[in-house]
């Protein structure tokens, strides 16, 4: 019945399945599934760096602590500015950045004054070295200053008791520094998430070793690995385990003992043996999804133990699309961080891209932008999601949606640059 409603060619059958699962369909239960670690731990500022903090942070202190001055000048009360001509001060000493001038200053009196010097006395103004005339220990100024002017008031940046960040929220460079900046030395943050992975296939070699015939060298373990540390997790590497069932299943009981999270790759299609699922099935809950997308169709999600499983299609394509589809943003939720938005962006195709309608498509492309500023994308070679390279050499997604047939050159299609997923 479902085939007499849709009006697909029957040569495109092959690709439509009307069991398959909706790639967005499958990113929200995941998303939901998951949960949030709660249990936190304190550091030096400097780890952490790319950690999701705990609590809110509020300032103790303003920033900056006293009004000083944003020039090299002299500093006057406002109220003696002249209405017209020019007017003179006497200076009075000088005040540095760190090393203040305490006396008083009269309201005909200056003071020379660095940038980043605390105001003296009640002064409030600070009139630019470059426009004042000096002679000997008096100054002279024109009618143009303006009362207030070239002055950083206290708590200008942060005032004390504000709130400078959020709870979940994802430390980056200037954050450091800013709570630095804040003399705050430890903050509490969300404890790193530990993830356990392995592959599966006898046909795979650790590299070190020699491979005979039959035999690939383990990559998706290496790419897992680059994928998860740029995320900040907490990394257990089981290697790679054989094609039986007791290996496999020991290989699962270890991974969940130990970790938040376990990512495996190979093993979840249709034609790989039974014993994958029934292990998982004695083990846990877990769903197999054919998903309507190229590359990546199966996945399997659920969990073992108290872990999540994330089992992943074998080829190497596959394994970082279906990784940054749907694992990525899941173990940042478990990591506490609060949800971002990677970059779409539309760009005019290069290239002709060959697509059947039925399922999403993340074609390899490579971007560029020219002097105007416009966006175009070019596929990069071959688009098998056996070809690793095409994902080395690519610099964004071409998403094609659902019921996309392609597109040719000229086409504007939409684009995921990967500078956005890390
Ligand atoms: P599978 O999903 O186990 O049927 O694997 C699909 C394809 O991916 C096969 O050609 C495997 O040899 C290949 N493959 C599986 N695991 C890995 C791995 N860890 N590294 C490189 N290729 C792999
Ligand atoms: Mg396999």
């Amino acid at each position: 019945m479902a085939e007499k409603t849709i009006n697909y060619d029957p040569s495109c059958m092959d690709d439509y399945d009307p069991h398959s699962m909706a790639a967005d369909q499958a990113q929200q239960h995941i998303l939901n599934s998951v949960r949030t670690i709660t249990e936190t731990e304190t550091v030096p500022i400097r780890q952490a760096l790319h950690r999701v903090l705990a609590q809110p942070l509020t300032s103790t202190i303003n920033v900056p602590s006293h009004t000083n001055s944003a020039m090299d000048g002299y500093a006057i009360h406002g109220e003696q500015i002249p209405s017209s001509d020019s007017a003179v001060f006497k200076q009075v000493g000088i005040a540095y950045a760190g090393r203040p001038y305490t006396g008083k200053v009269a309201t005909d009196e200056c003071v020379r004054i660095m940038t980043g010097a605390v105001m003296p006395d009640s002064t409030d103004t600070v009139v630019m070295q470059e426009h004042v005339e000096v002679n000997q220990d008096n100054i002279r100024i024109d009618a143009m200053q303006k009362p207030g002017q070239n002055v950083r008031m206290a708590g200008e940046d942060i005032s004390q008791g504000s709130q400078i960040f959020s709870a979940n929220y994802y430390l980056q460079a200037a954050d450091i520094g800013l709570i630095a900046s804040l003399g705050i030395a430890k903050v509490e943050v969300i404890r790193p998430l530990k993830v356990a992975f392995f592959s599966t296939g006898d046909e795979l070699v650790s590299i070190g070793n020699e491979l005979k015939t039959g035999q690939i060298y383990d990559s998706n373990r290496y790419t897992l690995w680059s994928m998860l540390t740029s995320l900040g997790a907490e990394i257990i590497d089981l290697g790679t385990v054989s094609d039986t069932p007791e290996a496999v299943e020991q290989a699962f009981v270890s991974a969940s003992q130990q970790a938040d999270a376990v990512i495996t790759s190979g093993g979840v299609s249709v034609g790989d043996a039974d014993y994958v699922k029934s292990t998982l099935e004695k083990l846990g809950h877990v769903n197999f999804w054919k998903v309507a997308m190229k590359p990546g169709r199966p996945l399997a999600f659920g969990q073992i133990n108290d872990a999540f499983f994330f089992g992943l299609p074998g080829n190497p394509v596959s394994v970082m699309v279906t990784f940054y589809i749907f694992v990525q943003a899941a173990l940042e939720k478990m990591m506490g961080r609060s949800a971002r938005q990677r970059l779409r962006i539309q760009a005019i195709s290069l290239s002709n891209l060959r697509k059947r309608p039925g399922r999403v498509e993340y074609q390899r492309g490579i971007y560029h932008i020219d002097e105007q500023g416009k966006y175009s994308v070019t596929k990069t070679g071959r688009q098998g999601s056996g070809i690793l390279h095409s994902m080395s050499e690519a610099n964004c997604f071409i998403y094609l949606p659902m019921g996309s047939e392609g597109a040719q050159v000229g086409d504007e299609v939409e684009i995921w640059p990967f500078d956005s997923f890390y």
